[in-house]
């Protein structure tokens, strides 16, 4: 099978990467001197590996795949705070998906339901609230994770509870929010990056705007890019022309999807539900400063992390795991010492071998790329 099998426009895609290859060839770029974007989003690093991008593309670009995998960056001490409060025998503890397998220092979630607790899976946070009300003598707790993408349907659900006066729902929140994290990669000793793939679903929210000290500040360019592979495509040759050109700008390839001043409702109701927290510790990448947010005082009877008193334990990450330098993009998956040799997706040692969004698991999943 042909990786153009996987476009559904294969003319359009080899053309953008016929343009590319001219491009990198303008700026004198080679393999021992890449381009070296980073793609900020795990929808992105999925379909860099999926669709074999990094195959069809010149050495003389360099993908380094950046933390905007929610998942990916789940501590170990908030998954003990998960599995605290899913092991309180009154609770029905409600997640995603994704996050069952994250280990935690004592077991996953996943691990924990196998050992008894009511842990179910849900698709958003209203079956967690409907969950509650037909279970009123049980607590329902819903694990709120991402970015500003998924940040609104919680904060959403947190006001129709109110609303409802529903009293047996609260949430355990464990969102993070993209600016702060963006600027702890931008300062990253060592780091090289000479431009960013930006998250489509999260610009959504916030609009390009916040975007700005990137170019303003750092001088790097940023295209905020939609998920099919020609839009990953176009976002690589228009990044490439900004840097060519000298000219550092945040640009939109998303369009058709991202309104330049994001989803005004949206964000009004995450300003009502949330504040920013002091400090917030990821995996991989220790704590960085008001980079999420917790439930303001006024909807504090919704705060799992209050009902049930959790919360703040940093846990080390297993000394071996080598998550925060392939998070910063200094260490590409496959040079981490545990890669297929002790993490695999059926064994996660690390976050990012869990999620299909998870660098390493793409890595190990589809191969082949650089
Ligand atoms: Fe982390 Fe495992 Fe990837 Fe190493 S191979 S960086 S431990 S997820």
């Amino acid at each position: 099978m042909s990786v153009w099998d996987g476009f559904k426009d294969a003319a359009l895609g080899r053309s953008l990467v016929e343009r590319i290859a001219e491009r990198l060839d303008a700026l004198g770029a080679t393999e021992r001197q890449p381009v070296r974007l980073m793609e900020v989003c795990g929808g992105h690093t999925h379909s860099i590996f999926r669709y074999g991008l990094a195959t069809v593309l010149p050495p003389a670009l360099e993908f380094l795949h950046g933390p905007g995998c929610p998942v990916c960056v789940l501590p170990m001490g908030r998954i003990d705070d998960c599995v605290a409060i899913a092991e309180d025998p009154r609770v029905i503890f409600t997640t995603f998906g994704d996050a069952m397998r994250v280990p935690g220092s004592r077991k996953s979630l996943m691990q924990a339901k196998a050992d008894g607790a009511d842990i179910r899976m849900v698709y958003s946070p209203l079956d967690a609230l409907a969950l509650a009300r037909r279970n009123p003598d049980r607590e329902v707790v819903f694990f709120g994770l991402g970015f500003e993408t998924t940040m609104p349907s919680t904060a959403l659900t947190v006001l129709r509870a109110e609303a409802e006066g529903i009293a047996n729902f609260s949430l355990f929140s464990q969102h993070v929010t993209i600016i702060p994290t963006l600027k702890a990669v931008l300062d990253t000793p060592g780091l090289t990056v000479d431009g960013f793939i930006g998250p489509g679903h999260v610009s959504m929210v916030i609009g390009l705007r916040p975007y700005r000290f990137i170019a303003e500040t750092y001088r790097k360019p940023f295209v905020v890019a939609g998920f099919e592979p020609v839009d990953v495509l176009q976002s690589v040759w228009m990044l490439l022309g900004r840097i060519a050109e000298g000219r550092p700008v945040i640009e939109n390839q998303y369009g058709r999807v991202v309104p330049e001043d994001g989803n005004q409702r949206a964000r009004a109701a995450m300003d009502a539900v949330f504040e920013e927290r002091e400090r917030c510790e990821w995996r991989g990448l220790g704590s960085i400063d008001r980079s999420g947010v917790r439930i303001r005082d006024r909807y504090a009877r919704f705060d799992a992390e209050r009902r049930f008193s959790v919360g703040g334990a940093v846990v080390a990450d297993p000394q071996a795991c080598q998550c925060g330098e392939v998070l910063t993009g200094t260490l590409k998956p496959w040079q981490c010492r545990l890669f297929g040799n002790g993490c695999s997706p059926e064994t996660p040692v690390g976050a990012l071998m869990v999620s299909s969004e998870g660098a390493c698991a793409a890595w190990y999943q589809y191969g082949g790329a650089r």
